[in-house]
């Protein structure tokens, strides 16, 4: 096969910074006030990849100071020259997809490939799309003003694209940002900083604190941050509704999934098992949306499971810089272990256990592609979200059977379902409880497409129109009157 993906460019950069790296407040880097900092690893190999700063209270502070000092002649530009910078950030994103594609697989573990064609490219299209939105700002949301300070705090799984996600509409729209990385992985997000500054954003405008939970607290808690928008864990997204409750700060919280995958009888089967591949087995099932529970029409379960498992045999597994792997490594030990104990539990409450027999590299964190079938709707698997390479099965007989076990869930972020009778698949779509359906499709993601969930997958939507509106509050008629005098 092609040689790996040189990482060159990427370990110049680290070496640049000698390994370490401090916030990014106010458009210049700096250590954390009491100089505290923790270290981050390879999740292929386990070796020490950077130091970065753990934030503070005295850090927050400041990175919060910036981004208000910069709110207002921020929100002062007009539509145009504000969009002027997100097309600037965008090219700059695609100018430099290389590294940032090469960062990003190395500290997270995701094959180059997805990082390379996926994640740096729905980032730059992300820039893009809300350019066109700060553009039509003055007609578009002429009665909505910014909301202010917003502080971002974003999950793992896709760095650089939940940082996309998040900063796009916000400075789009006129508001600044405080942004919490995850501690796994803050280089991106790091690099990021370098590259829009660069490109121009003035200084304040994007503010990157690292840290673990802790510090993401310290945003949640602070009197001057206007808006807190959350991606993450169902857990930790109730603790920071509870914690903002009342203190006039708006809140958006996109959270965990159990999503169904349901395979009628009358399926395109070879469609569906390619389909699973990419519902479960794509960023090694580290997706917030992943179809972990497939649910297969009796008729065609024996067939469509041989197979699935025929196919699974040959995912390529390995270091995320080869360019022929399906997939990485998992992000974290911890979350390794996590994925262990339960797959050791549905073993344990009767599921049977298929894994693939592939070749994995020693020294990191890698688990392989897994098949759990027989799995009973109350057990702890098919409850769970695992987020890893794990998929649940289950069978139905009636479509009323699959949309009762497709609801079985306190998620509601998304679902697939695979048919070639296409008024079945939309009778199903209208009655599932959940942010978006597939037909015979998964995991498709558009910036022009609000993304969110039901339930307690969260609240709120990124991406279109819907999700401008996240990020603008409404104007009284009075003020805007006063403004337009002034
Ligand atoms: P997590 O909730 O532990 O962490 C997410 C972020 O929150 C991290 O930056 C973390 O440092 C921070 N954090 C942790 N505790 C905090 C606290 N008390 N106050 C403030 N911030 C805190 O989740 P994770 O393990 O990083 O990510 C996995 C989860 O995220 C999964 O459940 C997954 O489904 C979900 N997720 C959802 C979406 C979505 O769009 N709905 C996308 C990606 C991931």
């Amino acid at each position: 096969g092609p040689a790996p993906e040189s990482d060159n460019e990427a370990r110049d950069w680290l070496a640049g910074h000698d390994g370490s790296f401090g916030h990014f407040i106010n458009g210049a880097f700096a250590p954390s006030a009491d100089g505290a900092k923790f270290e981050t690893f390879e999740p292929a190999t386990g070796a020490r990849l950077a130091t970065l700063a753990r934030g503070g209270r005295q850090d927050v502070d400041a990175a919060v100071a910036a981004a208000r000092k910069a709110q207002g002649p921020w929100a002062k530009l007009s539509g145009h020259e504000r969009a002027r910078h997100l097309y600037a950030l965008a090219r700059a994103i695609q100018r430099n997809g290389r590294v940032l594609a090469v960062i990003e697989a190395i500290d997270n573990g995701k094959p180059i490939r997805e990082t390379r064609d996926l994640d740096v490219q729905l980032a730059a299209r992300h820039f893009y799309h809300h350019a066109g939105w700060a553009q039509l700002q003055e007609s578009a949301f002429a009665d909505h003003a910014p909301v202010g300070v917003v502080g971002q705090i974003i999950p793992w799984n896709f760095p650089f694209l939940m940082l996309a996600w998040k900063v796009a509409p916000a400075l789009a729209l006129g508001n600044t940002v405080v942004l919490k990385p995850a501690e796994f992985t803050s280089l991106t997000a790091l690099l990021f900083a370098e590259i829009a500054t660069a490109a121009g954003l003035p200084a304040g405008v994007l503010n990157i604190v690292t840290g673990e939970g802790e510090t993401g607290g310290l945003i949640v808690d602070h009197p001057d941050v206007d808006k807190i928008a959350f991606t993450g864990s169902t857990e930790v997204g109730r603790l920071i509704r509870e914690k903002t409750a009342g203190s006039g700060k708006s809140l958006t919280l996109e959270l965990g999934g159990k999503s169904p995958f349901i395979v009628f009888d009358d399926a395109d089967i070879d469609g569906a098992v390619e389909g699973v591949v990419d519902a479960i087995w794509f960023n090694q099932g580290q997706v917030c949306c992943a179809g972990s529970r497939l649910l297969v029409q009796e008729g065609v379960a024996h067939l469509f499971h041989e197979r699935l498992k025929r196919r699974m045999e040959m995912l390529r597994m390995g270091p995320p810089l080869d360019k022929c792997i399906d997939m990485g490594a998992i992000v974290a030990p911890v979350q390794l272990q996590r994925i262990e104990a339960l797959v050791k539990k549905g073993v344990e409450e009767g599921a049977v256990l298929h894994q693939a027999k592939l070749e994995m590299p020693k020294g990191g964190s890698f688990y392989p592609p897994t098949l759990l079938t027989g799995v009973q709707p109350t057990s702890t698997v098919a409850v769970e979200e695992i987020f890893g390479p794990v998929a649940v099965s289950m069978t139905f007989r009636t479509p009323e059977e699959a949309v009762q076990l497709a609801n079985h869930t306190r998620y509601g972020l998304a679902a697939s379902i695979w048919s070639e009778t296409i008024g079945l698949a939309l009778d199903v779509a209208a009655r599932l409880e959940a942010g978006v359906v597939w037909v015979n499709a998964t995991n498709l993601f558009d910036a022009a497409a609000g993304f969110g969930g039901k339930k307690e997958s969260g609240f709120g939507r990124e991406g279109g129109r819907e999700g401008c509106y996240e990020y603008l509050k409404p104007k009284a008629w009075q003020g805007l009157k006063e403004r337009k005098t002034a």
